[in-house]
């Protein structure tokens, strides 16, 4: 069986921990850029009815709500 003083120990423990810590927010970095919301504001569409803004499932200048069922047309917007 191996030996370990205190001192030792408690420096493996740190050390683990601190290796656990950062693998975690090296995790959480790659995940959290992975799942990176891309939303233009060509793709969002607003129902004139309920005024849901969301963008549906394919490129298209017109749909229905998800909300109310109502068509919803697209249109261009100026730049300002
Ligand atoms: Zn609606």
């Amino acid at each position: 069986m191996i030996e370990l003083s205190v001192s030792d120990f408690f420096s493996l423990v740190l050390l683990l921990s601190t290796s656990w810590i950062a693998y975690l927010a090296l995790r959480l970095q790659y995940r959290s850029s992975s799942r990176e919301w891309h939303l233009s504001s060509r793709q969002l569409f607003e129902c004139d009815n309920c005024h849901l803004s969301f963008v549906p499932d394919e490129p298209v200048t017109i749909c229905r709500c998800p909300r109310c069922n109502a068509y919803c047309i697209k249109r261009s917007r100026r730049r300002r």
